[in-house]
């Protein structure tokens, strides 16, 4: 009987693994690979600030699950994770849904030999009131439209209320405030899209509402922008995003979201028609209740350095959902990246198809690579770690073409090389056939 590996969430890590084993292993018959995911197609995360601000069409950039593990040997399954059977060895899926909210397969339980839950992150609201129930979030692909769906709504509203046949209950003045709550690397990203889209939509017609009238404001609690980040970083894409007429608070801590209001501890109180969440992460809570299995204040599963979850050898966790120290002892847990998910994956691709063998499995290394952000176009600023550690800073066109080569990597990882050439071409096709932003 095949060695049955279970992978559950399809995203940077979850693919990466279920292709890379499918495709070396898969044919021989001796290990069985299924991924497991709730959607049935995958878009990597950290394009999602450009499909909110409508920069990229996200149906060129998704991968369909089922035909990439046919291609590449491996089972797909639709299902969510609901809960886990240690003893039985077994996952527990709840229905699967599709966007219309029917049924796309039914609750069941899956067997495995070695599970690995790859299930992500979402934002974490700290129980500030209004968050939930007013903010947007760039958690899932579905919400990442949902917000480009809103904010083209708006334009499109405004465009029929200027029109010359108009009647008199159209009246009424049209301007826009995105507020953006965290200076991270998404907060960032996103107001630089947006800045850019709000300067691309008149040119297809929708100049009822001028760049100078989308207000876009990033707050974020911490002194300065990308804490996470050296200060020299954080300075400049303050001063690129104030250049593009983005207003920066710092220091600010917001206490509650309404409807049209962000109010701050320190008693602003900024108008908003839109307000983004993006102020920091957590892991699913259903992680929480997989028969015992210990996780964090912030819901991410236990691990060792091997990847195995603390009480269970057969149970892995990676990627976002997992906290997996940096050193022994050091306290640090490897951060949510991208970089860290593709690293995972490569580590346990190479080392989860001997356990059958009984090898016991190496520490896993974080290798930090350095990080990145975009400011929309042709721009970027962050530091990438060379060689010997060497802490290299960079910004402008060259940090942009490094930052699209996280993707590129993603890309090569998911489909080869041919395929991820062909992608590539096609995209400057696109870039040069459509229109720059998506209007629909
Ligand atoms: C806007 C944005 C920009 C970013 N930019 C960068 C960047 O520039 N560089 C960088 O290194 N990182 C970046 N990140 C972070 C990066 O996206 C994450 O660290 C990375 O995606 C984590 O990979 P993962 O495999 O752990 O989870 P994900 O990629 O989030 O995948 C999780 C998968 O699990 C599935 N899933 C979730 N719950 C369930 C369930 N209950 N049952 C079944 N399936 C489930 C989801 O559908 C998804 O497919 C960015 C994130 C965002 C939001």
């Amino acid at each position: 009987m095949p060695h049955r590996i279970v992978i559950v969430g399809g995203g940077a890590g979850g693919l990466e693994l279920a292709t890379r084993i499918g495709r070396r292993h898969g044919r021989r018959g001796a290990v069985r690979v299924t991924l497991v995911d709730r959607n049935l197609t995958h878009v990597w995360k950290p394009l999602l600030h450009e499909v909110a601000a409508g920069s990229l069409d996200f149906s060129a950039n998704d991968v369909n699950y089922l035909a990439q593990a046919r291609w590449n040997h491996f089972d797909f399954q639709p299902g969510e994770l609901c809960g886990l059977d240690r003893g039985r060895r077994e996952v527990l899926l709840a229905e699967a849904l599709d966007e219309g909210g029917d049924a796309m397969a039914p609750a069941r339980r899956i067997a495995y030999d070695t599970l690995v839950l790859a299930v992500g992150s979402r934002s974490a609201d700290f129980g500030v009131p209004g968050v939930r129930e007013y903010c947007s979030f760039l958690d899932t692909t579905q919400e990442a439209l949902r917000f480009h769906r809103r904010l083209l709504r708006r334009y499109l509203q405004a465009h029929a209320r200027s029109s010359p046949d108009a009647g008199p209950e159209m009246d009424g003045h049209d301007a826009l405030d995105v507020v953006i709550i965290g200076g991270g690397a998404t907060g960032v990203e996103l107001a630089a899209e947006l800045r850019r889209a709000s300067q691309r939509l008149p040119a297809y017609g929708l100049e009822s509402i001028q760049p100078q009238e989308v207000r876009i404001t990033v707050l974020d609690q911490a002194p300065r922008l990308l804490a996470a980040l050296p200060e020299r970083l954080g300075r400049e894409a303050e001063s690129t995003l104030r250049d593009m007429g983005v207003r920066v608070k710092c220091g600010v801590a917001v206490s509650e979201v309404t409807d049209s209001m962000v109010t701050t501890k320190e008693g602003d109180r900024i108008p908003a028609t839109f307000v983004v969440w993006a102020a920091g992460i957590e892991a699913p809570p259903v992680l929480g209740t997989l028969d015992g299995l210990e996780t964090n204040d912030r819901h991410q599963l236990k691990v060792r350095r091997s990847l195995q979850t603390t009480l269970d050898d057969a149970v892995f966790a990676m990627g976002d959902c997992a906290a997996c120290p940096m050193e022994a002892g050091s306290g640090k847990v490897v951060p949510p990246l991208a970089q860290a998910a593709q690293q995972q994956a490569r580590f346990l691709a190479e080392h989860l198809p001997r356990r059958p063998e009984g090898r016991s499995l190496p520490d896993f290394c974080f290798r930090n690579r350095g990080s990145l952000v975009s400011l929309a176009d042709d721009s970027a600023v962050g530091n990438l770690m060379g060689n010997l550690m060497r802490d290299v800073t960079m910004e402008g066109r060259l940090a942009r073409l490094f930052y699209s080569m996280l993707y590129r990597r993603h890309q090569l990882a998911v489909h080869g090389a041919a395929r991820t050439v062909l992608a590539v071409v096609l995209s400057r096709i696109h870039r040069r056939t459509e229109p720059r932003l998506k209007l629909h």
